[in-house]
């Protein structure tokens, strides 16, 4: 039996979030904005009906987002980080492989059944990821990742074909390819797209039929990898994702610009907590930690900078991390330079099964264990707490650069403290 390549892709898919958790908000025009309130992006279907651009400062649009009634939420990535995991979990349960491709859009493979059609197994996902979450996902379906993708795309296009749409099963393909430009197809960046349009190429169709060896001059295997995707043949294969990450990097901007030295051992230390327990949460360590600061660019006395340093035993333990990413911050600091963004990425990152001993440790096996449960024990109470109860050190002060985030949502379904009460007589 053949199998099909599904793609699924959340509609709007951090309005569709806001909209979940706060009701009022469904059919409202609704905007959402980036990190520190900075920029429009993302909108619900409603607010991009009007023209509401992407990308602009909202200090800009602010009233006339006002004068409009369009609504605005502060970006709240705990949230979409929380239900993306939901619906992941739900399409693996769904499909036979799945490759999570970003915080909304799955690759999936799913059987053809003999008469062919999967409409109906489109729907049924649909009504249950909606019963399940609250979000309206679209689905495309073809022979290949790239012919899915283009697939999803007329799923939005078409409102009859409520959010599905199967190319594989459609008699005038050819017709559906002419519609699709050749920059919208999946792969094709603008420096191809554009000698694709000098060579006479516009459309999938077009880009489809080009003479192998014309697209294989040009851009080798990955060129002719499009083209045979377009033709049906499944050339790039669903990478089922494994946990394992080669690095994690936590950096934010801040609420306002600081230029001394104990904040900016806050914010660090903040997010060498979280990195680390994210990094226990996959089970893994890393062995190099880097540090990294930035005045904003628009500036004329720009200044960044960054150090990376690596450490004897790869670890997860936040005391050591902590320890070292303090260190790297008093060298990397300078008075007098108002930082607005900093960060840390921990990277080499490896499996805890496999740790390394070394031969003369400083501390004894079970001390080293009990450092383990320690870590482990702050990481289960602060999942289960809300994730500010226990910190170390330096990390725990009340911190005040944080980023701005004055339209954030108030319901919360990550933290137990903002769960709604509901009585029953
Ligand atoms: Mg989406």
């Amino acid at each position: 039996m053949r199998k099909a390549i599904v793609h699924i892709d959340g509609n709007n898919f951090y309005a569709s979030c806001e909209q979940m958790i706060d009701p009022s908000l469904i059919g409202k025009r609704l905007v959402i904005l980036s990190n520190n309130d900075g920029c429009i992006i993302a909108r619900s279907a409603e607010a991009r009906k009007i023209g509401i651009p992407m990308g602009i400062p909202y200090f800009k649009l602010k009233n006339k987002l006002n004068q409009l009634n369009i609504k605005v939420r502060s970006s709240n990535y705990a949230l979409y980080g929380d239900i993306s995991n939901r619906l992941m979990q739900l399409l693996k349960r769904n499909c036979e492989e799945l490759e999570i491709y970003s915080i909304d859009e799955a690759f999936g493979t799913i059987k053809r059944p003999k008469d062919k059609y999967l409409y109906q197994w489109g729907k049924d996902l649909r009504s249950l990821v909606y019963q399940n979450i609250g979000i309206a996902i679209s689905i495309g379906i073809g022979e290949t990742k790239i012919l899915s993708k283009i697939s999803n795309h007329i799923a939005k296009k078409i409102e009859t074909n409520s959010g599905i749409f199967d190319i594989g099963v459609v008699d005038n393909k050819d017709n559906y390819l002419n519609q699709i430009k050749v920059d919208k197809v999946w792969g094709v960046g603008r420096k191809m797209s554009t000698w694709l349009k000098k060579s006479g190429v516009t459309n999938a169709r077009e880009l489809r039929d080009i003479s192998s060896k014309q697209i294989k001059e040009k851009y080798g295997i990955v060129g002719l990898r499009i083209k045979n995707e377009l033709k049906g043949n499944l050339c790039i294969p669903i990478k089922e994702t494994s946990s394992d990450r080669k690095e994690i990097c936590v950096s934010r901007s801040f609420g306002y610009p600081i230029d001394n030295l104990q904040e900016l051992n806050q914010a660090i230390g903040k997010y060498i907590l979280i990195a680390s327990s994210k990094l226990r949460e996959n089970k893994q360590l890393t062995s190099a930690i880097t540090v990294f600061i930035a005045t904003s660019n628009h500036t004329k006395d720009y200044f960044k900078s960054e150090l990376t340093e690596k450490l004897n035993i790869p670890t997860s333990d936040s005391r050591v991390l902590l320890k070292e990413s303090l260190t790297l911050t008093k060298k990397i600091f300078r008075p007098y330079r108002n930082l607005v963004k900093a960060g840390i990425i921990l990277h080499k990152l490896q499996s805890s099964q496999y740790k390394q001993n070394i031969i003369f440790p400083k501390q004894n096996i079970q001390e080293e264990l009990n450092i383990e449960r320690l870590n482990n024990l702050i990481d289960n109470i602060n999942q289960r707490n809300g994730k500010n109860i226990l910190g170390w050190g330096s990390s725990t002060i009340e911190e005040s650069w944080k980023p701005r985030r004055e339209k954030l949502s108030y319901l919360k379904i990550t933290d137990i403290e903002y769960l709604p009460t509901v009585s029953a007589n």
